[in-house]
C-alpha cells in the first residue's frame, strides 16, 4: 500500500482535521489525525494492518502488542496480517500501563508493539516496558502514522505506513496559543486527564 494511498483513505472520512489541538501527548498541534474515523470501517481496518504487517515481513514475531485504546484495533489488525495473537496493554488504577485480564508472554516471546499515532511515541515506550517487564522480547515497533518528526527515542527498530511532517509544540512555545485560538482535546487525553 503506497503512503498517498493511505493518506487518501484518511483523508475521505474526514479523519484529518486543521485548527488547534492538545495531543494526547500534551503537545499541540494545528493538525489531529483521528485514526478512530478510519478504523471504524473494519475493511479499512483490515487493509491498513495488513500494510503495515507487511512491513515487518522477514522479522519472527510471536505477537502482537499495543496500548488502549488507540492501539487495540491497529493492533489487532496487524495480527491478523501476521497470523499471531494480539494482546494490548492498558492503565491500571495506579495510572501505570500494564498487562491485565489474564494476558501473558513466554519467555523471551518475540513481540511487535503497534499502536495508531506516534507524536512521541510515549505510549509505545511504555509499552515495551510491560512486554519485557513480563518477559517477553520487543523486537520492533510499527505505527500507521508517524508524526514525531525524528523525534522518536525507541530501542527497537520502528516502520511507520506514513510519515507525517506536521509540527507541534509544547504547550508554553505554541503559536495557536499565542494568537488566542481555542483548543479542542479529540484524544484520549480525556480518559487520563480525568483520572
Ligand atoms: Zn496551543
Amino acid at each position: 500500500m503506497h503512503a498517498d494511498e493511505v493518506m487518501q483513505l484518511f483523508e475521505r472520512v474526514g479523519a484529518v482535521r486543521h485548527g488547534h489541538f492538545e495531543l494526547s501527548s500534551g503537545r499541540h498541534s494545528s493538525t489531529y489525525v483521528q485514526c478512530a474515523l478510519v478504523l471504524q470501517y473494519p475493511e479499512s481496518a483490515e487493509k491498513l494492518g495488513r500494510a503495515l504487517a507487511e512491513k515487518f515481513k522477514g522479522v519472527q514475531i510471536d505477537c502482537v502488542a499495543s496500548p488502549a485504546l488507540g492501539g487495540v484495533l491497529v493492533g489487532h489488525e496487524v495480527a491478523r496480517g501476521l497470523g499471531v495473537r494480539a494482546v494490548f496493554v492498558e492503565r491500571d488504577i495506579s495510572g501505570r500501563m500494564a498487562l491485565r485480564r489474564g494476558f501473558a508472554f513466554q519467555p523471551n516471546e518475540r513481540v511487535l508493539v503497534v499502536e495508531d499515532v506516534w507524536t512521541t511515541g510515549g505510549s509505545t515506550r511504555e509499552t515495551i516496558g510491560v512486554v519485557e517487564q513480563a518477559g517477553g522480547l520487543a523486537v520492533a515497533a510499527g505505527a500507521l502514522i508517524d508524526r514525531s518528526g525524528n523525534r522518536l527515542e525507541l530501542n527497537v527498530p520502528t516502520k511507520a505506513l506514513i510519515d507525517l511532517d506536521i509540527p507541534s509544540y509544547e504547550a508554553f512555545e505554541c503559536p495557536l496559543c499565542r494568537s488566542g485560538q481555542e483548543i479542542a482535546k479529540p484524544g484520549s487525553h480525556f480518559v487520563r486527564s480525568e483520572r
